[in-house]
C-alpha cells in the first residue's frame, strides 16, 4: 500500500535506536517506490506517443484515406526509429541504475573523438540550418570508452542543434586543463531559463513542453550522457542564458581509473 510501516519509539535505548532506523528504511523505501511508479508512468508516456501516431498512419491507410506509399513508409520509419531510441536510451538508464555500464576503456584522442562527432552530426545541422564546427588546441589523449564519449558528446550537440533557431551556431571545444580535459558544447540557441536549469539532468525533465514536443525529444538524454561521464569519474556542468545560448562541459580526468 502507499503507507510505509512504523513502529512506536520512544526512549533511548537500543530497542528505540533500531525503531528510529526501521522507520528511517520504511520511509526510504516509500520514496523509492513513489519515484519507480512515477518513473513506469513516465516510460508509458513517451511510448504512447509514437505508437499512437504509428497506429494512426497504419489506420489511415487500411482505411485507404492515405497511400501506403513512400510518404508514408518514411513517417513510420521515422516513429519507430524514435521507439527504437527509447527503448536503447531506457536500458542504458537501467544498466547505470544496476552498476552495470561497463566501460570498454583504450587510449584515444578527445580531439579526433569531437572531430567524428562534428562528421556526424553535420547532415543533422545542415537540415536545421545551423552551423557546426569543432576548435581544438592540440591533440588530447585520454583513457576512455570512445563508444560511450561519443555518445555522451552526440547527445549534447544533438541538443545544440535542436534548441538553436535556424542561422545559429554549436561548436564543440576541446581542450586540456588542470587534470585532464574539458569538451564543451556551445551554442547561441534558445537558452535555459534559471528556475529549469537545475533539473535539466533529471531522468524525463523538459524545460519547455510545448516546444519539445515538435523537437522529438524524451527528456532522457542528458541523464544518461551524465551517468556516462560520471563513470568516467568526470563531471557536467552547464552555463545557460534563455534567449541567448547555453554552453554543456564535460570535464574528463586525463588519469581516470576506469572499471570494465
Ligand atoms: P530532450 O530529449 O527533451 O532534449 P534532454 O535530457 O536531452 O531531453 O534535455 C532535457 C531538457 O533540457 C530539454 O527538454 C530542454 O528543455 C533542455 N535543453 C537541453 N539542452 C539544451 C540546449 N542546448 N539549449 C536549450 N535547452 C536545452
Amino acid at each position: 500500500g502507499d503507507h510505509a510501516a512504523r513502529v512506536p519509539v520512544s526512549g533511548k535505548d537500543e530497542v528505540a535506536r533500531l525503531g528510529h532506523a526501521f522507520n528511517d528504511m520504511a520511509e526510504a523505501i516509500q520514496r523509492h517506490d513513489f519515484q519507480r511508479k512515477a518513473m513506469v508512468s513516465d516510460v508509458a508516456h513517451e511510448l504512447r506517443t509514437p505508437l499512437a501516431n504509428i497506429k494512426g498512419y497504419l489506420v489511415a491507410s487500411e482505411d485507404g484515406v492515405v497511400p501506403l506509399d513512400g510518404a508514408l513508409v518514411t513517417s513510420l520509419l521515422e516513429e519507430t526509429g524514435l521507439l527504437e531510441h527509447l527503448v536503447a536510451d531506457l536500458q542504458d538508464l537501467a544498466l547505470a541504475d544496476a552498476g552495470m555500464l561497463r566501460l570498454h576503456p583504450a587510449s584515444r584522442d578527445l580531439t579526433e573523438l569531437a572531430g567524428q562527432v562534428v562528421l556526424a552530426h553535420q547532415p543533422a545541422a545542415e537540415a536545421a540550418s545551423v552551423t557546426l564546427t569543432s576548435t581544438a588546441s592540440g591533440p588530447s589523449p585520454a583513457i576512455v570508452d570512445s563508444a560511450r564519449i561519443r555518445q555522451a558528446v552526440g547527445n549534447l550537440v544533438s541538443n545544440a542543434i535542436r534548441y538553436t533557431p535556424p542561422g545559429g551556431h554549436v561548436v564543440v571545444g576541446v581542450r586540456p586543463v588542470d587534470n585532464g580535459f574539458t569538451v564543451s558544447v556551445t551554442d547561441n540557441g534558445t537558452g535555459i531559463a534559471p528556475e529549469h536549469l537545475p533539473h535539466v539532468f533529471d531522468r524525463f525533465y523538459r524545460a519547455d513542453v510545448s516546444r519539445t514536443r515538435t523537437t522529438g525529444g524524451s527528456g532522457l538524454g542528458l541523464a544518461i550522457t551524465k551517468h556516462l561521464v560520471e563513470a568516467h569519474q568526470g563531471r557536467i556542468t552547464v552555463t545557460s542564458r534563455l534567449g541567448s545560448g547555453s554552453t554543456f562541459t564535460i570535464w574528463l580526468p586525463s588519469t581516470a581509473t576506469l572499471s570494465g
